[in-house]
């Protein structure tokens, strides 16, 4: 696929990875001592359902290959 805005704005790096959002399934369980219920650690992932996070605007989110904590927004420009 081709972007909009395929390199990073604070450094000009070129993106090496894209958000995606994934169905996890937390297993919790009853702590008598708290009658609470807690999360036990243990986690099931379905990677079927990986796709891309979009924002309110449709577009990815980018993290630069240069450093991760740079993210930026673009649409697709292409999906070739
Ligand atoms: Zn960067």
């Amino acid at each position: 696929m081709r972007f909009e805005q395929s390199t990073c704005p604070e450094c000009g790096g070129p993106p090496g990875a894209i958000e995606e959002t994934m169905l996890v399934e937390q297993a919790i369980a009853f702590d008598e001592e708290t009658d609470t219920w807690e999360y036990t650690g243990d986690y099931q992932d379905h990677a079927e359902t990986l796709e891309p996070a979009l924002d309110t605007e449709g577009r990815r989110t980018l993290l630069c290959s240069r450093d991760s904590l740079h993210t930026w927004p673009t649409h697709v420009a292409a999906e070739v």
